[in-house]
């Protein structure tokens, strides 16, 4: 059981806790309580271990690829929070005994995880238990952790092993080579381990501090080494009443942190093991309260406030905006963000059209520096999309479905679930033929240009992206003599249950929306920016690239509406059979229509996996009537199985957007939920983090109206009617810009007034600097 209301006070809706422990459900909590600061996550598995629990530790972009079988992953790393406590020689484990007063919980506010209990063995000795944790959010390398174990009534002896342990994989696939350990003054621990095929090497270092009550002295200590193992064991006997503390202070670096770029690995662990020694002179609460500070100045420019009836909204928000942030790797511009973030082996660490489309405008909208740093990642991952359209016979840039290290270009395994019908597994389309992830980055970088007017990214990068997937677009286009049209055959949407499609429309539409903008940008540069243009005219042949462009955008295929304005989704959707979906549109678990229908079977369907016509209804929404939007909503709608996790926030804005606003907030509640259900099931592989970008963009750009229309801002607020007030900031070219919204009125403060901000609210324009308020007419 999930409790959503336990903070109180200034902890009010920042607390999220676990009220019991059962071992079957321990994949929920290891994925919602997942710590971390986009250096590195780690999984909240409990420190003891039971059958069933998954301990992942990844750093962000140390990608290794396991054999020629294998697609590149993200590494499972050495754990640093496990611990092995006896207490008079038995080893501890919630199985065994009983325990009370239990609760674990997340404070989205500092990122702690806070774990308790009272636990009796089997002779009758009670125990109270406090486990603390938290990865900071200051130092990108620093874990902190610590435990207080009280002897209630009796005395004890207590033993407790702890260090590092190499002995992890990802699935049975072993990454890392055995490597050194050592034990550096009795005291700091360290080992080192290394990828076997990118050779990234891993350097742990920890560091224990013990006590009974304030005495030291009363804690014997020895260490031990085995295979891929190193650690320390500390015991010490408790009287009645008395309490041994353990703070356990570490530390994760590899040859490929760009802060710590040339050093050698011999330097690198002496380096690291200062590091450690550094964090050491500190506290726990010291180590925390630098960690909250870092926090708190992330919130002050993110956090969005709801005051509506269910107090669960407010909560909802800062979950998906703590995982946002735990997930993203801001540091550093050669990482994407992984589907599962860093909380699950899901996914392989890659990332899809997921940030671009998904996560990006939370990013782009609140905290644009970072925001740019993802989409540096798509420019430095160029010479994969340069070797992905090569080896398909394309020009330009044909980016990976998905994308690992920089040069990897596609790695989508190939083989997947298990064929109901003929027990084989099915093959995986979306490496070869989802191609749309092109347009996603393109139209990702151009919103990022439109929100922020960062001219020195765009010369520096954006640009020249924008103009490359145009002529990879260009080149992907298939002439048909017949309808005298260009086509795109053979692909995968954005509707993964239609494969081998011709002209699916999102693909289309956006694939059109990419050549047009690439010939806009070609003029533009040409006119306005002669160097840039003449760089990139040299480097990507652009006159002869756009002229060619041209010839071909106006007999681009762009499918239309039939009579009752339903557009196909593809030319063969709108012809096959319907079937009643009733049964798997409740479904408790997704996919349940692979339990009667098998993939091929699927595809002959009409029934979504996820939003495809909608999706692309709510990107190039001044594109699309508002007829046109309520006839495919609803025609769509009944037919998607919101199978995929990031369906239901595109359907929510767009319910939205076509006024239906009960809709959009019975649907945002149903996303909201995805990881934040008392289904303890649903988050196993990992966080759902489209769904979590989904959540901020249905506040905000469906509730709070938000949106970027050509270029221009545009806010038609649109709130559930329980809410009372929203306030949420945003970045708009440079201005920070606080929206408070109620029913009766919008009012914005310009907190930097950085220059004049122009907007449409319905349908009426506004220029203002300092401050704007707007009553409705309702
Ligand atoms: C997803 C695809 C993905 C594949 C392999 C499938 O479940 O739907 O988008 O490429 O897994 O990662
Ligand atoms: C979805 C894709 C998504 C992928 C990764 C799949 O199930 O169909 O749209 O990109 O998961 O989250």
């Amino acid at each position: 059981m999930i409790h959503y209301n336990s903070g109180t006070g200034a902890l009010e809706n920042w607390l999220v806790s676990e009220a019991s422990f059962d071992v079957r459900f321990q994949g929920k909590c290891e994925t919602i309580f997942c710590q971390g600061n986009g250096y590195m996550g780690i999984r909240c598995a409990t420190e003891e271990t039971y059958i069933g629990q998954v301990r992942n530790t990844f750093v962000a972009g140390t990608f290794n690829k396991f054999d020629e079988y294998d697609v590149t992953e993200l590494p499972n790393a050495a754990d640093l929070t496990a611990l092995e406590i006896s207490i008079d020689g038995d080893l501890f484990s919630l199985e065994k005994g009983t325990f009370s007063d239990y609760h674990r919980t997340l404070n989205l506010q500092n990122g702690e995880v806070v774990r308790e209990f009272t636990w009796m063995n089997n002779a009758g000795k009670a125990f109270a238990f406090t486990f603390k944790k938290f990865i900071s959010f200051s130092n990108l390398h620093e874990i902190s952790f610590s435990l207080s174990i009280k002897a209630l009534h009796e005395s004890a002896s207590i033993s407790i092993q702890s260090g590092i342990n190499g002995q992890f994989s990802n699935s049975g696939a072993q990454h890392f080579h055995e490597g050194e350990k050592r034990i550096y003054d009795k005291k700091y621990v360290q080992m080192l381990q290394t990828t076997t095929q990118s050779k990234v090497t891993f350097i742990h270092n920890t560091v224990h501090d013990l006590k009974v009550n304030d005495d030291a002295t009363r804690i014997s200590s020895r260490f031990a080494m085995d295979r891929r193992k190193v650690f320390m064991i500390y015991s010490a006997k408790l009287e009645a009443g008395e309490t041994v503390y353990l703070d356990k202070t570490s530390n994760i670096f590899t040859t490929r942190d760009q802060d710590v770029a040339g050093q050698s690995t011999d330097n690198l662990k002496a380096f690291s093991v200062e590091a450690l020694k550094q964090s050491h002179q500190k506290t726990y609460d010291q180590r925390l309260a630098e960690s909250a500070a870092a926090w708190a100045k992330r919130w002050e420019v993110v956090d969005v406030l709801i005051d509506a009836e269910s107090s669960f909204d407010q909560l909802a928000i800062r979950f998906a905006q703590y995982h946002l942030l735990v997930m993203t790797p801001a540091h550093d511009n050669r990482y994407g963000i992984g589907a599962k973030g860093l909380s699950g082996e899901g996914y392989k660490g890659h990332s899809f059209w997921d940030t671009e489309i998904f996560m990006l405008p939370f990013f782009t909208y609140s905290l644009p520096e970072v925001a740019k740093s993802l989409l540096e990642y798509r420019y430095n991952t160029l010479e994969g999309a340069h070797k992905k359209a090569l080896e398909n016979g394309f020009k330009g840039a044909m980016y990976p479905w998905e994308s690992a290290w920089m040069d990897d270009g596609e790695v989508t395994p190939i083989w997947g679930a298990a064929d109901i019908l003929t027990g084989e597994s099915t093959k995986i389309w979306s490496g070869f033929i989802e191609q749309h992830i092109t347009s996603d980055v393109a139209f990702a970088i151009w919103q990022y240009y439109m929100v922020t007017n960062d001219e020195d990214f765009m010369e520096r990068a954006g640009y020249e992206m924008l103009l490359d997937t145009g002529i990879f677009w260009g080149s992907r286009l298939e002439w048909n003599d017949e309808k005298q049209q260009y086509h795109i055959n053979n692909v995968v949407g954005p509707d993964e249950y239609k494969e081998h499609v011709n002209n699916d429309a999102f693909t289309n539409y956006t694939a059109h929306w990419c050549i047009e903008n690439a010939i806009a940008y070609y003029y533009k540069l040409k006119e306005n920016k002669p160097q840039v243009f003449a760089r990139l005219n040299q480097k990507l042949h652009l006159d002869s690239e756009i002229k060619e462009l041209e010839g071909k955008i106006t007999q681009v295929y762009l499918p239309q509406s039939r009579p009752d304005l339903v557009i196909p989704q593809d030319d063969t959707y709108l012809l096959k059979q319907t079937i009643d979906l009733s049964n798997y549109k409740n479904q408790e678990h997704v996919g349940s229509i692979f339990l009667d229908y098998s993939l091929s079977q699927v595809n002959q369907l009409q029934v979504s996996k996820q939003a495809s016509i909608v999706m692309l209804m709510y990107l190039l929404e001044h594109k699309f009537s508002k007829d046109v939007k309520v006839a495919n909503y609803h025609y769509y709608e009944a037919k998607t199985l919101h199978d995929s996790s990031l369906s239901l926030s595109t359907h929510a804005i767009l319910a939205s957007d076509i006024d239906d606003t009960d809709l959009s907030y019975a649907l945002f509640s149903k996303a909201a939920e995805i990881d934040l259900t008392q289904n303890m099931k649903s988050s196993d592989h990992g966080i759902h983090s489209a769904a979590l970008g989904g959540v901020w963009q249905t506040v905000v750009f469906g509730f709070g109206g938000v949106r970027m229309v050509g270029g221009q801002l545009r806010v038609n607020p649109k709130l559930p009617k329980t809410y009372k007030k929203l306030q949420f900031n945003i970045h708009w070219h440079g201005n920070r810009l606080r929206f408070t919204i109620t029913p009766q009125k919008l009012s914005v403060q310009n907190l930097n007034q950085l220059s004049t901000v122009s907007l449409e609210i319905f349908d009426r324009s506004y220029s203002f600097t300092d401050a704007l308020e707007v009553d409705f007419e309702f």
